[in-house]
This record gives C-alpha cells, structure tokens and sequence, in this order.
C-alpha cells in the first residue's frame, strides 16, 4: 500500500490525508463498531496521527471505550458516512474506515478481534490465521 493515504465520505464534504502507521489493520465485531456502522463490524486502517489532516466539517462523537477512556468516532453532518475511530489511550494513532479509502481494495485486515462479540449472521467475517 503507499505512504500517502487519502480518502473521503459519500458526498465528498469530508475528505483526510495521511500516511500509514507500522501497526495491525483489524475488523473489529465489537458493539460499538456494530451500532456505529450499521453492519456486522468495522475494517480499520491504522495511520499516524502526526501529519494527519481531515476537513473541519468531520462531526466528532465522544463515547466511552472498553477501557472506559474516551473514543471517538468521527463522521460527515451532512451523508453521516464513518470516516475515523481514536481513543485517548492510543494517542499516536486514528483509524480509518476501510471503505473511506480512495483505493478501499489496497486495504487488507491482518486481524479481527471481538470475534467473541460477531453476531451469528456475521461470523462469516472472522479471520483465521490458524
Ligand atoms: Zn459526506
Ligand atoms: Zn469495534
């Protein structure tokens, strides 16, 4: 994948760049990423939070993380598209929403984690590595 990651929501009023982070892409079944997504699970790609830009529009919500720190889960006011995930405990880091990309087919999950949370119709999406 390049350096240079960009990406944007469905009606274009929320664009971001930034570049990759040396650290696990992931699909996640937790319940928030559920709630938030309206599917199954969330794909995620890990990018640096120093050089990161996204358009002032991005709406952040503030909810609380497994580990009861902050979370946040930034999208567009306007088409409501998913566009990041950051959390006060990883600081160095936003995840983006694989289907964001301009290039989503570059993406790929090295891991899912919360299998134990996957609803039954979605269990399909586990990865296994073993
Ligand atoms: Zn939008
Ligand atoms: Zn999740």
């Amino acid at each position: 994948m390049a350096d240079r990651i960009t990406g944007r929501c469905k009606c274009g009023q929320v664009t971001y760049e930034g570049t990759r982070l040396d650290a696990a892409s992931f699909r996640c079944h937790c319940r928030d990423c559920q709630q938030l997504t309206g599917t199954g699970h969330a794909d995620m790609l890990p990018l640096s939070l120093e050089g990161f830009s996204v358009s002032d529009a991005c709406k952040i919500f503030e909810m609380e993380g497994g580990s009861g720190q902050p979370t946040y889960s930034g999208f567009c006011p306007e088409c409501g598209a998913q566009i990041l995930r950051r959390s006060a405990r990883m600081s160095d880091r936003v995840y983006v929403h694989a289907g964001s990309l301009d290039d989503p087919s570059a993406y790929a999950p090295d891991r899912s984690i919360y299998d134990g949370a996957a609803q039954p119709w979605d269990t399909g999406s586990i990865i296994d590595r073993s």
